[in-house]
């Protein structure tokens, strides 16, 4: 290690910046955040500076460095764009023992400053021994987006009932196991949702009521329709907290791989044999898991209230008083879309578009045709390959152009993306003749005709 890493308290402790420009006002912002009582010394300043000296938070004193100025200093940062005098202030500060830090020229520093994530109080300093600053950027920016924001806020709150909890379990391991399980349950996921209250009465019930806190979380996660890098930050930081996933067929492998390592998996698809789990059994597999305590991640494609029953599963959560919570996900008709270069709508072809199942009950031709045979709108079919040949029939019956462009996508967003554009009447010809895989999805509409410029995945 070439540095040792600490904290320093500068409260209310006076530091000088030396330089007004840009850098020096990022600087400054940094002292201010951690309370310093910041003094400025510059020839010239900047816009931003001043206006923090307008408002009276810091001292910005116009005139040239002198030596005089780094009398009772706790802390120096030189901002200047001159070497000679960036160099002159390390030896003055170095010889006076005051930490003093040369932006940009390490080797004149007594101290460098991390790159940071702030979620005070919270806060994450990383490094890179002023090796590879950019590197050390990267490392906070991927931090950045897989520590939720409010993580100061759940800090504040255990800060808040610590005393409470160590008189409740006196042992520490006992104490250990109930803040390990607070902070990955859903007095955390309140707090990140912004709902700091509700947390604080989960949180209080939970110390005085040891069977309450034994109850699980739910979480209803849309997995996106393949693509692993189309999954949101939330779903991936849930699924990798979960000691349990239910996922089911449409969850594309690679997406799976990232559930905890040591999650369990349950498989409540259709089976090849078609016996599956039905969704009664599934409903009551959710309450059951959660009721043992555990935090239950059910993983499905796409978005869950998009064709995907969501909304019944959590409804028998609901009547159970189990929490949960919805994460959304990139439909395919989105997904889809996009990797296929169809922009769903258009101002030169499409106003609106209409996400519509395919799948109808005992081939049952009920949907309202006349409403779909426009010719400014894109239907989006979901669960179609089954009935395209009907829907072709329908729509041409009900005033659709026979030619009208349509695009079969064949597992989007995956590796094995495929599309197949051809026109309504078309449509029964190319599902006879191609061995067409599922899932897939249909888009009717002349929107379509745009792939041929802006298609850009496949
Ligand atoms: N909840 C899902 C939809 C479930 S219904 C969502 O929001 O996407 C299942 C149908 O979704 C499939 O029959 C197919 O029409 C469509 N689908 C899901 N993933 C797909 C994919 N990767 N490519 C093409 N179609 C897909």
């Amino acid at each position: 290690m070439e540095y040792l890493p600490i904290f320093v308290d500068i409260n209310k402790k006076s530091c000088l910046v030396v330089g007004a420009g840009d850098i020096a006002y990022r600087k400054i912002n940094l002292l201010l955040k951690a309370k310093a009582s910041v003094v400025c010394v510059a020839k010239k300043c900047g816009i931003q500076v001043r206006e923090l000296a307008n408002n009276n938070k810091i001292q910005y004193i116009e005139k040239p460095f002198s030596k005089e100025d780094i009398k009772d200093k706790a802390l120096i940062i030189a901002a200047t764009n001159k070497d000679v005098l960036n160099t002159e202030i390390a030896k003055l500060a170095k010889k006076n023992n005051i930490l003093v830090n040369v932006v940009d020229s390490p080797d004149l520093c007594s101290f460098i400053m991390p790159s940071i994530v702030d979620r005070s109080p919270i806060v994450i300093a990383i490094s890179s021994s002023a090796k590879a600053p950019v590197l050390a950027r990267l490392i906070r920016a991927k931090l950045e987006s897989t520590i939720p924001n409010a993580y100061g806020k759940l800090a504040q709150l255990v800060g808040d009932f610590r005393e409470i909890v160590k008189n409740k379990f006196v042992n520490a391991k006992d104490r250990r196991y109930f803040w390990e399980k607070t902070l990955s349950g859903v007095v955390a996921e309140k707090v990140f949702i912004g709902k700091t209250n509700e947390a604080k009465a989960i949180l209080k019930k939970q110390i005085n009521d040891i069977e309450f806190s034994e109850i699980g979380e739910v979480y209803l996660i849309g997995a996106g329709p393949g693509d692993p890098d189309l999954l949101t930050f939330k779903a991936l930081r849930l699924m990798q907290q979960a000691d349990v996933v239910l996922y089911d067929r449409l969850v594309f492998k690679p997406i799976l791989e990232l559930v905890r390592r040591d999650a369990e998996l349950i498989y409540v698809g259709k089976k090849p044999n078609n016996h599956s789990i039905n969704q009664d059994g599934i409903n009551s597999l959710l309450v059951n898991l959660s009721k043992q305590g555990k935090r239950v991640c059910r993983l499905k494609g796409g978005d869950p209230f998009i064709f995907g029953r969501g909304g019944e599963e959590i409804e028998t959560l609901a009547e159970n008083n189990i929490p949960f919570q919805v994460v959304p996900g990139i439909t395919a008709a989105l997904g889809c879309s996009a990797y296929s270069g169809i922009p769903l709508t258009h101002r030169d072809y499409s106003q609106s578009c209409r996400f519509v199942t395919g799948h109808l009950k005992n081939n049952d031709i009920n949907l309202p045709w006349h409403e779909l045979a426009k010719e400014q709108q894109t239907i989006i079919f979901y669960m179609a390959l089954n009935g395209c040949k009907n829907l072709s029939k329908q729509l041409i019956k009900h005033g659709m152009a026979k030619d009208m462009p349509v695009a079969l996508i064949e597992k989007g967003t995956t590796p094995e993306h495929k599309v197949y554009v051809t026109t309504l009447a078309k449509l029964p010809n190319l599902v006879d003749n191609k061995t067409i895989h599922a899932p897939t999805l249909l888009i009717v509409g002349n929107v379509v005709k745009l792939r041929e410029k802006l298609n850009w995945f496949d």
